[in-house]
């Protein structure tokens, strides 16, 4: 047989012909949607967006196949959700203030340098947040405010901070500073306020890091010192250094998902380690009987316990605690749960806490993850101690970005013996 002849088309006809055969309308706008990527100035100096030479389609079915690849083991891996439009995503934009001539100029931080790549509107932020930055640059040269120079070690701005909640509209403001001045501060909060009646507050931080971090001073120039979100039709109350999703769209279906997998009816008594602010349990407050936290920053504990007061939450408690520990105790006490949330950082559990969940045996969990190789690693545990995987879903929380979270669904195995200590 003769080879077939290849056919060439024009990008915008084989586009045509895959919209043609594409019904779901989301598919369709993902097809449409500009490879906006490649049109980033400064994708090759900056390298936070590992994927940016991929367009989005191609982006999740190279997602989708790493997932696959970590996870086939266990299952079958349903298909990664993906974003709409995924840009603009980010409810909190940074931005690193340098001096250029002696001017202000800002950029994306590089941790791996320490260098700066120049721009005021990273496609991945908040557009209004990248209007103020813009603004604000200009406003801060204009009051002859002095940008920190890290080769001096002279100037005052560091970074910009901007946070914001689709939900309520407020913004946040905060100026990263080497001391607790600012030259014209009063002009330069009227200045910025009067020009953006959505920020809500304005916030001076000191820090003394190099690093985009953020110190534990900390004074209000305007409002409160804090905003409000809205995630699951929960509350949840966001100051400058608190914790808290990037991504609000496919955060709430993460936490959708997540509940959805724990089959709750109202009766089931609920662990969700790892809890952060409280976030994920909260958001599935209204349909269990008792909700624990564990998690190991005092500042992410205080903000769970302030919201679940704020959405008049009483049934949910919060220790201050390294999650292993608090399951061994919990064991001990002959505590059990119904269902487990686990949602640890990029290290995963630790074996531990594995160890500890595995005695408590609670019928289901739900594990939260953004490594799928420590993930891998820890359901390979937790299917040799008594559970089975049910289901894998992959959704796309940092588009652009080689970031991958999964939840996955892990029920435990009718007629396994329960796992004690010292058995592993
Ligand atoms: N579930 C939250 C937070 C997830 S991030 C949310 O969806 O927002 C992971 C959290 O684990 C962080 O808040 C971190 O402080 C916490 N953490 C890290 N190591 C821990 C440990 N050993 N014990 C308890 N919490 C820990």
């Amino acid at each position: 047989m003769g080879k077939t002849p290849v056919v060439y088309r024009k990008k915008e006809q084989v586009i045509d012909a895959a919209e043609n055969s594409v019904t779901n309308k989301v598919e369709r706008n993902r097809l449409r949607a500009p490879a906006r990527s490649d049109r980033c100035e400064i994708k090759k100096k900056c390298g936070a967006c590992q994927l940016s030479n991929m367009d989005y389609e191609r982006q999740l079915k190279f997602k989708q196949a790493a997932a696959v690849k970590m996870l086939k083991r266990f299952g079958h891996v349903e298909e990664i959700i993906g974003m709409e439009t995924p840009y603009n995503y980010r409810c909190k934009a940074q931005y690193a203030v340098r001096s250029s001539g002696g001017k202000a100029v800002t950029g994306v931080y590089q941790s791996s340098t320490g260098g700066t790549a120049v721009t005021d509107s990273c496609y991945l932020n908040d557009e209004l947040s990248n209007r103020i930055v813009k603004y604000l640059r200009k406003l801060v040269n204009e009051l002859k405010i002095p940008p920190y120079n890290p080769k001096t070690g002279k100037g005052v701005l560091r970074h910009i901070m901007i946070r914001n909640s689709a939900h309520t509209g407020e913004y946040m403001v905060v100026l990263v500073c080497r001391d607790d001045y600012i030259k014209n501060e009063e002009k330069l909060v009227k200045r910025l306020c009067e020009k953006f009646s959505e920020i809500s507050t304005v916030v001076l931080n000191v820090s003394k890091s190099a690093k985009m971090t953020l110190g534990s001073r900390e004074r209000v120039l305007f409002g409160s010192g804090t905003i409000e979100d809205i995630l699951c039709g929960k509350r949840f109350r966001i100051s400058a250094r608190s914790f808290y999703q990037v991504n609000p769209v496919q955060t709430e279906i993460l936490y959708n998902t997540a509940i959805k997998f724990a089959g709750l009816t109202g009766s089931e008594r609920l662990l969700d380690a790892y809890c952060g602010t409280g976030t994920i349990g909260l958001c599935a407050a209204d349909n269990v009987s008792a909700i624990v936290g564990a998690e190991l920053n005092s500042e992410a504990v205080k903000d769970a316990r302030k919201n679940a007061a704020l959405n008049g939450i009483e049934n949910a408690v919060y220790y201050e605690a390294d999650s292993a520990e608090y399951m061994r105790k919990a064991v001990r006490n002959g505590e059990k749960f119904d269902v487990v949330f686990t949602d640890p950082p990029r290290a995963g559990c630790s074996r531990t806490f594995l160890e500890a969940l595995a005695v408590c045996a609670p019928q289901r969990i739900v594990y939260v993850s953004c490594n799928p190789e420590t993930l891998a690693r820890d359901l390979g545990f937790l299917v040799k101690n008594g559970y089975k995987v049910n289901r894998i879903q992959p959704v796309d929380m940092f588009p652009h970005t080689r970031h991958i979270e999964t939840v996955v669904l892990l029920t435990k195995k009718q007629h396994s013996k329960n796992a004690a200590f010292g058995d592993h």
